[in-house]
């Protein structure tokens, strides 16, 4: 929903953003593993004004039977946004828009997982949006990422990621609802840190291959922070069980 012209002046003259954060800034995250008793997995994240939870089940026994795999467990995501997640009313239930997300993620985790290790299976992850404010299809994929790990799964590596986009034909990171409404440009970008590989990458408005370049590294950066918080999520989540102090 980038590219809309608007006279909202989102930038100001000492390069504050409406937010209040600089052009590479990122919102504040956090996240918390292992928050849901029935689900193999779980995490919940808060990514500036989102919040997001993702719950893992699996590898389990696949239904409807015709899809199973006999090489390797089927990954499927399925992200939703409740009703009441954005200011307009979403009509519940999937739609165009969540089809696309619910691929991409899904595609994304796959890279990650040994899914030849639990072949015939399905490996079910669940991504809730309880509040949208743009960028929740990383802050999504990134709480699945947790979740898997969380859910014991074996894996690569975990995901991390980013959007950036072009607010005021200016480069920024981490785009709030408003920046993506009337900014000029929307990029979000997924990476498997340990390897650098893009295992997401969207746009959505105009970029020349310059401000690609730019943001692009702008995103590498922002996600292994990202990383960071992933995995101390994870260790922290194992210091509760040990009866220890976490951080909290
Ligand atoms: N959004 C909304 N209603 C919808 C879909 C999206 O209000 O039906 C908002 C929501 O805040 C979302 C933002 O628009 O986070 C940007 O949506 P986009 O499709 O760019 O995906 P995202 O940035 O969340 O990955």
């Amino acid at each position: 929903m980038s590219g809309m012209k608007s006279d909202v002046k989102l930038i100001d003259e000492s390069g504050k953003r409406i937010d209040g954060r600089l052009f590479n800034e990122m919102r504040p995250i956090k996240i918390e593993a292992g928050i849901l008793e029935r689900a193999d997995g779980s995490a919940y994240i808060e990514w500036g004004n989102n919040k997001i939870i993702a719950a893992v089940f699996g590898p389990r026994e696949i239904y409807p039977k015709h899809i199973q795999d006999p090489s390797k467990a089927v990954l499927r995501a399925r992200y939703n946004m409740a009703a009441f997640s954005v200011d307009e009313r979403k009509k519940p239930g999937p739609d165009r828009r969540s089809v696309e997300l619910s691929l991409v993620i899904s595609n994304a985790l796959s890279s990650v997982v040994f899914l030849e290790q639990y072949p015939r299976t399905a490996i079910d992850v669940f991504i809730e949006v309880l509040q949208a404010d743009a960028g929740t299809r990383i802050a999504g994929l990134t709480a699945a990422s947790v979740a898997l790990a969380d859910a014991g799964i074996p894996m690569k590596d975990l995901i991390a990621g980013c959007a950036v986009g072009k607010v005021e034909n200016t480069i920024v990171l981490d785009l709030n609802k408003d920046e993506d409404n009337y900014g000029q440009a929307d990029m979000p970008v997924a990476i498997i840190p340990r390897t650098k590989e893009i295992v997401l990458f969207q746009m959505d408005g105009d970029m020349d291959y310059q401000e690609i370049k730019n943001g692009l590294n702008m995103a590498l950066d922002a996600s292994m922070k990202v990383y960071e918080i992933e995995k101390e999520a994870l260790k922290n989540k194992y210091i509760k069980l040990a009866g220890g102090d976490s951080d909290e």
